[in-house]
Protein backbone atom coordinates (compact mmCIF):
# COMPACT_ATOMS: atom_id res chain seq x y z
CA UNK A 1 0.00 0.00 0.00
CA UNK A 2 2.89 2.50 1.16
CA UNK A 3 4.71 1.25 -2.27
CA UNK A 4 1.72 1.87 -4.32
CA UNK A 5 0.99 5.19 -2.77
CA UNK A 6 4.46 5.92 -3.10
CA UNK A 7 4.33 5.47 -7.16
CA UNK A 8 1.34 7.15 -7.51
CA UNK A 9 2.17 10.28 -5.89
CA UNK A 10 5.70 10.26 -7.79
CA UNK A 11 3.96 10.13 -10.54
CA UNK A 12 1.69 12.86 -9.43
CA UNK A 13 4.25 14.96 -7.83
CA UNK A 14 6.33 14.94 -10.94
CA UNK A 15 3.77 16.35 -13.45
CA UNK A 16 3.50 19.42 -11.78
CA UNK A 17 1.66 18.79 -8.33
CA UNK A 18 3.95 20.78 -7.26
CA UNK A 19 2.03 22.11 -4.05
CA UNK A 20 0.64 18.56 -3.21
CA UNK A 21 4.20 16.92 -2.74
CA UNK A 22 4.65 17.66 0.96
CA UNK A 23 1.26 16.68 2.47
CA UNK A 24 1.00 13.64 0.03
CA UNK A 25 3.92 11.83 -0.25
CA UNK A 26 4.17 8.95 3.13
CA UNK A 27 6.32 10.15 5.60
CA UNK A 28 9.12 7.79 6.57
CA UNK A 29 9.60 8.15 10.97
CA UNK A 30 13.03 8.11 10.03
CA UNK A 31 12.82 10.73 8.31
CA UNK A 32 10.81 13.27 10.23
CA UNK A 33 13.84 13.97 12.54
CA UNK A 34 16.41 14.15 9.69
CA UNK A 35 17.90 17.65 10.10
CA UNK A 36 17.31 20.07 7.25
CA UNK A 37 20.73 21.22 6.11
CA UNK A 38 19.74 24.75 5.16
CA UNK A 39 22.36 26.39 1.97
CA UNK A 40 24.43 28.91 2.45
CA UNK A 41 26.18 29.58 -0.83
CA UNK A 42 27.54 33.08 -0.23
CA UNK A 43 29.91 33.17 -3.64
CA UNK A 44 28.06 34.59 -6.36
CA UNK A 45 30.63 32.72 -8.74
CA UNK A 46 29.13 29.47 -7.71
CA UNK A 47 25.53 30.66 -7.73
CA UNK A 48 26.22 31.56 -11.32
CA UNK A 49 27.61 28.53 -12.43
CA UNK A 50 25.02 26.29 -10.87
CA UNK A 51 22.47 28.58 -12.93
CA UNK A 52 24.56 26.69 -15.88
CA UNK A 53 24.16 23.18 -14.44
CA UNK A 54 20.26 21.49 -14.34
CA UNK A 55 22.00 19.64 -10.66
CA UNK A 56 24.59 20.72 -8.34
CA UNK A 57 24.89 18.31 -5.77
CA UNK A 58 27.37 19.08 -2.25
CA UNK A 59 28.62 16.67 0.15
CA UNK A 60 24.47 15.24 -0.33
CA UNK A 61 23.98 12.41 2.35
CA UNK A 62 20.94 10.36 3.35
CA UNK A 63 21.19 8.09 5.92
CA UNK A 64 18.78 5.57 7.52
CA UNK A 65 18.97 4.05 10.90
CA UNK A 66 22.50 3.71 10.87
CA UNK A 67 23.30 3.06 7.09
CA UNK A 68 24.09 5.79 4.59
CA UNK A 69 22.28 5.04 1.37
CA UNK A 70 24.03 7.56 -0.02
CA UNK A 71 27.48 9.11 1.07
CA UNK A 72 28.59 12.92 1.23
CA UNK A 73 28.19 13.13 -2.86
CA UNK A 74 29.37 15.64 -5.00
CA UNK A 75 28.56 15.91 -8.95
CA UNK A 76 27.31 18.45 -11.52
CA UNK A 77 24.85 17.46 -14.64
CA UNK A 78 25.33 20.83 -17.29
CA UNK A 79 22.27 21.54 -18.99
CA UNK A 80 21.38 20.07 -22.89
CA UNK A 81 23.13 16.80 -22.07
CA UNK A 82 22.08 13.23 -21.72
CA UNK A 83 23.17 12.15 -18.31
CA UNK A 84 23.84 8.34 -17.39
CA UNK A 85 23.34 7.99 -13.58
CA UNK A 86 24.50 4.45 -13.03
CA UNK A 87 25.27 1.78 -9.90
CA UNK A 88 24.53 -1.48 -9.10
CA UNK A 89 21.40 -2.49 -7.58
CA UNK A 90 21.26 -0.95 -4.03
CA UNK A 91 23.73 1.81 -4.97
CA UNK A 92 21.92 5.02 -3.87
CA UNK A 93 20.34 5.79 -7.22
CA UNK A 94 16.92 5.76 -6.68
CA UNK A 95 17.68 7.61 -2.97
CA UNK A 96 19.57 10.30 -4.60
CA UNK A 97 16.56 11.39 -7.06
CA UNK A 98 14.22 11.22 -4.51
CA UNK A 99 15.80 13.30 -2.85
CA UNK A 100 16.76 16.01 -5.65
CA UNK A 101 12.56 15.52 -6.19
CA UNK A 102 12.47 17.12 -2.55
CA UNK A 103 10.72 13.76 -2.20
CA UNK A 104 12.70 13.18 1.27
CA UNK A 105 14.90 15.00 3.14
CA UNK A 106 18.84 14.67 2.90
CA UNK A 107 20.54 14.12 5.92
CA UNK A 108 23.73 16.40 5.09
CA UNK A 109 24.64 18.40 1.96
CA UNK A 110 22.86 20.63 -0.59
CA UNK A 111 21.68 20.53 -3.66
CA UNK A 112 20.23 22.37 -6.69
CA UNK A 113 18.02 21.84 -9.58
CA UNK A 114 17.92 24.66 -12.19
CA UNK A 115 19.82 26.57 -10.38
CA UNK A 116 17.38 26.11 -7.06
CA UNK A 117 17.90 24.84 -3.83
CA UNK A 118 15.97 21.23 -3.47
CA UNK A 119 14.56 22.76 0.05
CA UNK A 120 12.04 24.12 -2.35
CA UNK A 121 11.22 22.24 -4.86
CA UNK A 122 8.12 24.30 -5.63
CA UNK A 123 10.66 26.38 -7.37
CA UNK A 124 11.27 24.26 -9.90
CA UNK A 125 9.25 20.73 -9.95
CA UNK A 126 7.46 22.54 -12.71
CA UNK A 127 10.12 22.55 -14.86
CA UNK A 128 11.26 19.07 -14.11
CA UNK A 129 9.60 15.58 -15.28
CA UNK A 130 10.32 12.47 -14.34
CA UNK A 131 9.33 8.69 -13.92
CA UNK A 132 10.84 7.29 -10.13
CA UNK A 133 9.85 3.15 -9.65
CA UNK A 134 8.06 2.57 -12.80
CA UNK A 135 4.96 4.62 -13.65
CA UNK A 136 1.67 4.39 -12.55
CA UNK A 137 -2.04 4.79 -14.39
CA UNK A 138 -5.29 3.84 -14.19
CA UNK A 139 -5.33 0.31 -16.17
CA UNK A 140 -9.01 0.55 -17.71
CA UNK A 141 -8.19 3.78 -19.18
CA UNK A 142 -6.24 3.53 -22.48
CA UNK A 143 -3.22 5.78 -22.53
CA UNK A 144 -4.17 8.61 -24.22
CA UNK A 145 -7.05 8.86 -21.69
CA UNK A 146 -4.77 8.40 -18.83
CA UNK A 147 -2.21 10.96 -20.34
CA UNK A 148 -5.58 13.34 -20.19
CA UNK A 149 -6.46 12.81 -17.08
CA UNK A 150 -3.01 14.18 -15.76
CA UNK A 151 -2.79 16.93 -18.44
CA UNK A 152 -6.18 18.52 -17.54
CA UNK A 153 -5.71 17.72 -13.18
CA UNK A 154 -2.08 19.56 -14.06
CA UNK A 155 -3.24 22.26 -16.16
CA UNK A 156 -1.17 21.45 -19.18
CA UNK A 157 -2.24 21.84 -22.99
CA UNK A 158 -4.68 18.78 -24.03
CA UNK A 159 -2.61 19.09 -27.59
CA UNK A 160 0.01 17.80 -25.77
CA UNK A 161 -1.14 14.35 -25.33
CA UNK A 162 -1.18 12.82 -29.15
CA UNK A 163 1.96 14.74 -29.66
CA UNK A 164 3.76 13.09 -26.82
CA UNK A 165 1.65 9.55 -27.89
CA UNK A 166 3.46 10.39 -31.50
CA UNK A 167 6.79 11.47 -29.12
CA UNK A 168 6.68 7.85 -27.55
CA UNK A 169 5.92 5.66 -30.07
CA UNK A 170 2.46 5.13 -29.09
CA UNK A 171 0.13 7.11 -31.32
CA UNK A 172 -1.08 4.04 -32.86
CA UNK A 173 -1.94 2.88 -29.49
CA UNK A 174 -3.10 5.44 -27.65
CA UNK A 175 -6.68 4.42 -27.53
CA UNK A 176 -5.44 0.74 -26.21
CA UNK A 177 -6.28 0.11 -22.54
CA UNK A 178 -2.99 0.47 -20.46
CA UNK A 179 -3.65 -2.65 -18.90
CA UNK A 180 -3.19 -4.49 -22.71
CA UNK A 181 -0.10 -2.34 -22.89
CA UNK A 182 3.52 -4.49 -22.81
CA UNK A 183 6.13 -3.34 -20.30
CA UNK A 184 7.44 -1.15 -22.42
CA UNK A 185 4.69 0.29 -23.74
CA UNK A 186 4.21 1.02 -20.49
CA UNK A 187 7.64 2.76 -19.71
CA UNK A 188 7.06 5.16 -22.71
CA UNK A 189 3.73 6.43 -21.78
CA UNK A 190 5.52 7.31 -18.32
CA UNK A 191 7.84 8.92 -20.18
CA UNK A 192 5.30 10.79 -22.16
CA UNK A 193 3.63 11.74 -18.67
CA UNK A 194 6.67 12.89 -17.26
CA UNK A 195 7.04 15.25 -20.41
CA UNK A 196 4.07 16.99 -19.88
CA UNK A 197 5.36 19.78 -18.05
CA UNK A 198 7.43 20.36 -21.44
CA UNK A 199 9.81 19.87 -18.95
CA UNK A 200 13.75 21.62 -18.93
CA UNK A 201 15.27 18.56 -17.20
CA UNK A 202 13.99 14.56 -17.39
CA UNK A 203 14.72 12.57 -14.59
CA UNK A 204 14.18 8.52 -14.84
CA UNK A 205 14.87 5.94 -12.66
CA UNK A 206 15.68 3.23 -14.87
CA UNK A 207 13.41 3.68 -17.64
CA UNK A 208 14.62 0.25 -19.15
CA UNK A 209 14.26 -2.20 -16.55
CA UNK A 210 12.68 -5.42 -17.54
CA UNK A 211 12.84 -4.66 -21.23
CA UNK A 212 14.25 -6.37 -23.80
CA UNK A 213 16.57 -5.49 -26.25
CA UNK A 214 13.99 -3.69 -29.13
CA UNK A 215 12.28 -1.75 -25.77
CA UNK A 216 15.82 -0.81 -24.87
CA UNK A 217 16.79 0.56 -27.55
CA UNK A 218 13.76 2.19 -28.33
CA UNK A 219 14.17 4.60 -25.06
CA UNK A 220 18.06 5.02 -25.68
CA UNK A 221 16.49 6.73 -29.26
CA UNK A 222 13.84 8.55 -27.22
CA UNK A 223 15.86 9.93 -25.00
CA UNK A 224 18.73 11.19 -27.23
CA UNK A 225 16.31 12.83 -29.70
CA UNK A 226 14.92 14.53 -26.09
CA UNK A 227 18.47 15.90 -25.43
CA UNK A 228 18.86 16.85 -28.87
CA UNK A 229 16.02 19.00 -28.68
CA UNK A 230 17.18 20.30 -25.62
CA UNK A 231 15.87 18.86 -22.65
CA UNK A 232 18.60 17.78 -20.15
CA UNK A 233 17.97 13.63 -19.47
CA UNK A 234 19.45 12.37 -16.40
CA UNK A 235 18.82 9.00 -16.41
CA UNK A 236 19.94 6.08 -14.41
CA UNK A 237 20.04 2.31 -14.85
CA UNK A 238 22.06 -0.68 -13.00
CA UNK A 239 23.86 -1.44 -16.18
CA UNK A 240 26.40 1.15 -17.44
CA UNK A 241 26.13 -1.06 -20.96
CA UNK A 242 22.66 0.67 -21.65
CA UNK A 243 23.41 4.02 -21.46
CA UNK A 244 27.19 3.82 -22.69
CA UNK A 245 25.72 4.68 -26.11
CA UNK A 246 23.66 7.61 -25.69
CA UNK A 247 25.65 9.21 -22.66
CA UNK A 248 27.38 12.68 -22.75
CA UNK A 249 28.20 12.43 -19.32
CA UNK A 250 28.17 9.71 -16.64
CA UNK A 251 28.34 9.48 -12.97
CA UNK A 252 28.66 6.74 -11.07
CA UNK A 253 27.70 5.34 -8.00
CA UNK A 254 28.89 2.33 -5.67
CA UNK A 255 27.86 2.12 -1.81
CA UNK A 256 26.36 5.58 -2.10
CA UNK A 257 29.97 7.01 -3.25
CA UNK A 258 30.53 8.37 -6.69
CA UNK A 259 33.26 6.44 -8.29
CA UNK A 260 33.48 8.92 -11.32
CA UNK A 261 31.78 11.39 -13.02
CA UNK A 262 32.22 13.52 -15.50
CA UNK A 263 32.26 13.72 -19.52
CA UNK A 264 32.19 9.40 -20.78
CA UNK A 265 35.51 10.44 -22.91
CA UNK A 266 37.15 11.15 -19.79
CA UNK A 267 35.66 7.61 -18.55
CA UNK A 268 36.97 6.38 -22.02
CA UNK A 269 40.47 7.65 -21.32
CA UNK A 270 40.90 5.46 -18.40
CA UNK A 271 40.26 2.18 -19.92
CA UNK A 272 43.23 0.08 -20.07
CA UNK A 273 43.75 -1.73 -23.48
CA UNK A 274 44.12 -5.66 -22.68
CA UNK A 275 46.10 -8.05 -25.01
CA UNK A 276 44.59 -11.45 -24.88
CA UNK A 277 46.74 -14.22 -26.00
CA UNK A 278 45.54 -17.79 -26.09
CA UNK A 279 48.14 -20.89 -27.27
CA UNK A 280 47.60 -24.40 -28.99
CA UNK A 281 48.50 -25.81 -25.59
CA UNK A 282 46.80 -24.79 -22.77
CA UNK A 283 49.71 -25.98 -20.63
CA UNK A 284 51.80 -22.96 -21.91
CA UNK A 285 49.55 -20.58 -20.89
CA UNK A 286 51.45 -20.08 -17.55
CA UNK A 287 54.62 -19.16 -20.10
CA UNK A 288 52.59 -16.94 -21.92
CA UNK A 289 51.94 -14.82 -18.26
CA UNK A 290 55.54 -15.27 -17.48
CA UNK A 291 56.93 -13.50 -20.92
CA UNK A 292 54.56 -10.19 -19.99
CA UNK A 293 55.45 -9.95 -16.48
CA UNK A 294 59.24 -10.49 -17.63
CA UNK A 295 58.54 -7.34 -19.82
CA UNK A 296 56.66 -5.33 -17.10
CA UNK A 297 53.18 -6.22 -17.96
CA UNK A 298 50.48 -7.19 -15.74
CA UNK A 299 49.22 -10.97 -16.69
CA UNK A 300 46.12 -13.33 -15.60
CA UNK A 301 44.65 -16.12 -17.09
CA UNK A 302 40.98 -16.18 -17.27
CA UNK A 303 39.70 -19.84 -18.53
CA UNK A 304 41.35 -20.41 -21.65
CA UNK A 305 43.22 -17.57 -22.19
CA UNK A 306 45.53 -14.44 -21.14
CA UNK A 307 44.55 -11.27 -20.11
CA UNK A 308 47.73 -8.89 -20.69
CA UNK A 309 47.78 -5.12 -19.25
CA UNK A 310 49.81 -3.60 -22.69
CA UNK A 311 49.39 -1.23 -25.28
CA UNK A 312 48.14 -3.29 -28.78
CA UNK A 313 51.57 -2.68 -30.07
CA UNK A 314 53.23 -4.87 -27.63
CA UNK A 315 51.41 -7.75 -29.05
CA UNK A 316 53.50 -8.54 -32.03
CA UNK A 317 56.16 -8.17 -29.42
CA UNK A 318 54.57 -11.29 -27.70
CA UNK A 319 54.17 -12.49 -31.01
CA UNK A 320 57.74 -12.92 -31.16
CA UNK A 321 58.78 -13.88 -28.07
CA UNK A 322 56.15 -16.67 -28.04
CA UNK A 323 57.80 -18.07 -31.14
CA UNK A 324 61.31 -17.91 -29.95
CA UNK A 325 60.17 -19.75 -26.81
CA UNK A 326 58.52 -22.38 -28.63
CA UNK A 327 54.73 -21.75 -27.85
CA UNK A 328 52.04 -21.79 -30.43
CA UNK A 329 50.11 -18.79 -30.12
CA UNK A 330 46.18 -20.24 -31.29
CA UNK A 331 44.73 -16.01 -31.04
CA UNK A 332 46.47 -12.48 -30.28
CA UNK A 333 43.51 -9.79 -30.21
CA UNK A 334 44.45 -6.59 -28.47
CA UNK A 335 41.14 -5.04 -27.09
CA UNK A 336 39.72 -2.33 -25.15
CA UNK A 337 37.62 -3.31 -22.11
CA UNK A 338 33.85 -1.93 -22.28
CA UNK A 339 33.02 0.83 -19.77
CA UNK A 340 30.83 -2.29 -17.73
CA UNK A 341 34.47 -3.81 -17.16
CA UNK A 342 36.43 -0.33 -16.85
CA UNK A 343 33.59 0.08 -14.04
CA UNK A 344 34.60 -2.81 -12.41
CA UNK A 345 38.02 -2.52 -12.75
CA UNK A 346 38.14 1.05 -10.77
CA UNK A 347 35.27 -0.24 -7.94
CA UNK A 348 37.53 -3.13 -7.38
CA UNK A 349 34.11 -5.73 -8.26
CA UNK A 350 33.98 -8.51 -9.82
P1 LIG B 1 18.17 -0.29 -7.41
O1 LIG B 1 18.99 -0.24 -8.68
O2 LIG B 1 18.03 -1.68 -6.88
O3 LIG B 1 16.88 0.45 -7.50
P2 LIG B 1 19.39 1.96 -6.07
O4 LIG B 1 20.78 2.21 -6.55
O5 LIG B 1 18.30 2.80 -6.61
O6 LIG B 1 19.05 0.43 -6.27
P3 LIG B 1 18.37 2.70 -3.50
O7 LIG B 1 17.01 2.20 -3.78
O8 LIG B 1 18.57 4.16 -3.46
O9 LIG B 1 19.44 2.07 -4.50
O10 LIG B 1 18.84 2.09 -2.11
C1 LIG B 1 20.10 2.40 -1.51
C2 LIG B 1 20.15 1.73 -0.15
O11 LIG B 1 19.23 2.39 0.72
C3 LIG B 1 19.75 0.28 -0.16
O12 LIG B 1 20.56 -0.40 0.75
C4 LIG B 1 18.31 0.30 0.30
O13 LIG B 1 17.99 -0.89 0.96
C5 LIG B 1 18.33 1.47 1.28
N1 LIG B 1 17.01 2.12 1.35
C6 LIG B 1 16.36 2.73 0.36
N2 LIG B 1 15.18 3.25 0.79
C7 LIG B 1 15.11 2.95 2.11
C8 LIG B 1 14.13 3.21 3.15
N3 LIG B 1 13.03 3.90 2.90
N4 LIG B 1 14.40 2.75 4.38
C9 LIG B 1 15.55 2.08 4.65
N5 LIG B 1 16.51 1.79 3.74
C10 LIG B 1 16.29 2.22 2.49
Amino acid sequence: MFRQNLIEQDLYALNGFVDAIPSQVPVNPDEVDSPKVVCSWVNCGRVRAMQNTAISVSDLSKKYDDRLAVSHINFEVPLGIVCGFVGPNGSGKTTTMRMLLGLITPTTGQGHILGEPIEHPEKYLSRVGAMIEGPAFYPALSGYENLMVLAKLGGFPIERVQELLDKVGLGDRGKSKFKTYSLGMKQRLGIAAALLPNPKLLMLDEPTNGLDPEGIQEVRALLRDLANDGTTVFVSSHLLSELEIISDYIVMLRKGEIVFAGPIGDLMAQQQPTIIAKSLNHSDLARIVEIAEKAGHNAVIRNDSVHILAEMDWAPVLNKAAFEAGITLAQLAPQLPNLEETFFEMTGDK
